[in-house]
């Protein structure tokens, strides 16, 4: 089979796949489909920032996974691998968890570059959306930054509000007991899934709907994030498991896939 054939057959998989019915949450067909994605994908992982998000669980959920699929992954500990220009080159998708730190205007710029030029970039919570506080072009590419999350860890609902993209398909609304994160994010990324804030916290934002999950471009790169995985134990609730590594699975295609129409304004 050659490759345009491979790729069409993998796209088409993941939408009859991901879409069809209930959630294929440790079905066959879904690890099919990750095998398919992410044989031979080069993955560099990079970790580190707040000891309080638990970057190093988070790794050790995330990155036995990729391996297991076949991916070959580089796993740093380092924001200086940004700076590794051949390596970076070779790369499908980097994903970060790293949370509060500061990056360099040499590492940053290698970052921004190497997703404008392909590479898809993929993250949850802290870890990718409240990183470089003081790096508005970071936050450019994310398309999002945490500001708060009233009343720290309580009960609250995801709702899907994308129910055709292949990342959130098939997926129900679920409850979590975490931190619901409120962020601003950039009215032009696409939304997958949202949370409803009440008033219990901050009483004048009873009613706020903020987006949890979205997927955009930054220049050719892919960029997936999600809100959930304060700490490694969220990931237990299968959707928000589910979301992360579908979303991982999409910008893994960064260099591959079909660009999409990705922007659906709320205005
Ligand atoms: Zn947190």
């Amino acid at each position: 089979m050659n490759r345009r054939n491979f790729l069409k057959r993998t796209s088409l998989l993941a939408g009859a796949t991901i879409i069809a019915g209930s959630v294929p949450l440790e079905g066959s067909s879904i690890k099919q489909l990750q095998d398919e994605v992410l044989h031979n994908k080069r993955i560099l992982f990079v970790w580190g920032g707040w000891g309080g998000h638990e970057p190093e669980k988070c790794r050790d959920i995330f990155v036995p996974w990729l391996k297991k699929s076949g991916a070959e992954i580089i796993v740093s500990d380092s924001l200086d691998s940004y700076l590794d220009e051949e390596m970076m080159k070779t790369r499908d998708l980097i994903i970060q968890v790293w949370t509060m730190g500061n990056i360099s205007g040499e590492q940053s710029q290698a970052l921004l570059k190497a997703v404008k030029n392909g590479v898809g970039l993929a993250g949850w919570h802290g870890g990718l959306g409240d990183s470089f506080r003081q790096n508005t072009e970071y936050q450019f590419m994310v398309g999002g930054q945490w500001v708060a999350h009233p009343g720290g860890v309580i009960d609250y609902e995801v709702n899907i509000t994308d129910r055709e993209d292949p990342v959130t398909g098939g997926l129900d609304d679920f409850k979590m007991h975490s931190e619901q994160y409120y962020m601003h994010v950039d009215p032009n990324v696409k939304v997958l899934a949202t949370t409803e804030f009440n008033g219990d916290h901050a009483e004048w934002i009873d009613g706020c709907v903020i987006p949890v999950a979205w997927k955009k471009y930054y220049g050719q790169g892919r960029v997936f994030y999600s809100s959930l995985g304060h700490v490694a134990a969220d990931f237990n609730v299968p959707e928000a498991l589910e979301i992360m590594k579908r979303g991982i699975l999409w910008a893994a295609e960064s260099r591959n896939g079909e660009k999409e129409k990705w922007i659906k304004p709320v205005y």
